[in-house]
């Protein structure tokens, strides 16, 4: 019975380290992923949309543009010059 008490604290206690390892390995790539000059936003699979062609493209590859405080996103080098030009 106390044997069996024990193993269960044991368990408990090991679940606890994995679940420690995860957390900071997860803040790790977090801040990795911050650290990055074209990744401006931490989350992954956001899709953007190009306001110029009406594309939607995934944010970590697209190209961005600040205007008037607003980002935009655009698909190509060619949409960016466009909405230069406009
Ligand atoms: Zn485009």
């Amino acid at each position: 019975m106390v044997a069996a008490f024990f193993r269960l604290i044991l368990f408990a206690f090991i679940a606890y380290i994995v679940f420690l390892v995860l957390r900071i390995t997860r803040g790790l790539k977090k801040d990795r992923r911050q650290a990055g000059p074209r990744t401006p936003g931490p989350v992954e699979g956001v899709m953007v949309k190009d306001e110029i062609c009406g594309t939607y493209i995934p944010r970590d590859e697209a190209l961005t543009e600040v205007r008037d405080g607003a980002v935009y996103y655009f698909c190509s080098e060619e949409c960016r010059r466009r909405l230069k030009n406009r």
